[in-house]
């Protein structure tokens, strides 16, 4: 693989930790080098090494990557006419899955395939370089399991997410769907998942079936995300810490030990990098948009030391959005976090929600998945909002 130096950097956004620049790590008119897919120099040009190439940033603000660590893309239909009622004055309830669940059921797996490949297409040119992708639309053994088959082919980071909602065939019956859940549906989908999910939440699943399914794919080595307080207050969030869960996602109604328990948080991982040991809050902005619901409070959570991380939700239900600069442009406006704060939890954050430390970040030996951007610095990610400031993706140091 051949070399690449990305000359002429004004702005360089690291993220390294060890590195100076406050929290963004900031390194200012510099160059990067890239060999084999990696980071491996970044200094002032005059001393660049030789490279087999040059890309020529024009003294452009260059970012790591956006890590978007919350996606369900895999799914047939749309519900436009839902988000048109809602719009109206009707409330979001969660129950509109079932509608999407119908339709994909009975998608074939090229139109399955067709819009994962569209909507991951579409988030990578808005300078998302990875992107979780759950299943939970199927919610048959065989649904589930293609549905994560499709998701992997574009994507290393994919949730097996049966506990979705309870279908519709189930609904009298939930404990006969967890055991479902647990025993063949788990079974087939875990061979294509790193992460199991469950949405916990009035309507969906109660803490104790959460705790079972969650337990169970822990069982066979799936890594715990939850969904957790989003449409009012309940134990998710204080579960998923239980469990060592890498993150709880969306957040929007916590309490108080909510809070205490994300800020001490600490999973005992069996290794020694300290980037591994917090259950993440992953807070979600394009729901609330797009439900027309509060915002979480991001600034009680960065107050009190949480990791945060920001996602898109991408969903045809209630947030269908791939874009991650208008979540961290959300995210500044009406969540209160800061430029630096927003597009640190954009990429870093959600490399820890995802328990990586390869990427989200630009540091020497990183993956080198960045972005040019089309502005001198990252605040115009926010400064600016709904303008295509993406000028350039690299992935594993190739353009794309
Ligand atoms: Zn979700």
């Amino acid at each position: 693989m051949s070399s690449l130096l990305v000359d002429d950097i004004g702005e360089l956004v690291t993220n390294d930790v060890g590195g100076e620049g406050g929290p963004l790590g900031i390194r200012r008119d510099v160059a990067l080098l890239v060999d084999d897919g990696r980071v491996a120099w970044i200094g002032p040009s005059r001393d660049a090494p030789a490279a087999d190439r040059r890309l020529d940033a024009q003294g452009a603000a260059v970012l790591p990557g956006f890590v978007d660590s919350h996606a369900h893309l895999v799914f047939a239909g749309d519900r436009a006419a839902e988000f048109a009622a809602r719009m109206a004055g009707q409330p979001y309830t969660g129950g509109g899955i079932r509608t999407t669940v119908g339709a994909t059921r009975a998608a074939s797996d090229d139109e399955l395939r067709a819009t994962v490949r569209r909507l991951h297409g579409e988030a990578l040119r808005q300078g998302t370089t990875t992107m979780e992708i759950k299943s939970g639309y199927g919610l048959t053994v065989a649904d589930e399991a293609r549905s994560l088959r499709i998701a992997a082919e574009v994507s290393e980071e994919t949730t097996f997410l049966g506990a979705h909602v309870v279908p519709a065939e189930y609904a009298d019956r939930p404990d006969d769907y967890v055991s479902l859940v647990c025993g063949p549906m788990l079974a087939a989908a875990a061979p294509h998942a790193r992460w199991i999910d469950v949405f916990c939440e009035r309507g969906a699943f109660d803490v104790d079936h959460a705790r079972a399914i969650l337990a169970c794919g822990q069982a066979v080595g799936l890594g715990v995300r939850v969904h957790a307080n989003q449409l009012g207050p309940g134990p998710g969030v204080q579960l998923g810490v239980e469990l060592g869960a890498a993150s709880v996602d969306h957040c929007t109604h916590l309490t108080d030990a909510d809070v205490d328990a994300l800020a001490s948080s600490r999973y005992d991982c069996m290794c020694a990098d300290s980037l591994h040991t917090t259950t993440v809050a992953t807070l979600l902005p394009g729901a609330e948009f797009s439900t027309r619901s509060p915002y979480p409070d991001a600034r009680r959570l960065l107050d009190a030391g949480v990791t945060v991380a920001l996602a898109t939700d991408c969903n045809p239900g209630s947030s269908y959005t791939s874009s991650m600069p208008f979540c961290v442009a959300l995210a500044v406006r009406e969540m209160r976090m800061t430029p630096a704060e927003a597009v640190w939890a954009a990429t870093a954050g959600g490399a820890r929600a995802l328990r990586r430390n390869d990427i989200g970040q630009l540091g020497v030996g990183a993956r080198a998945d960045l972005i040019v951007l089309d502005a001198p610095s990252h605040l115009h990610l926010a400064y600016r909002p709904g303008v295509p400031l993406i000028r350039q993706v690299l992935r594993n140091g190739v353009p794309q």
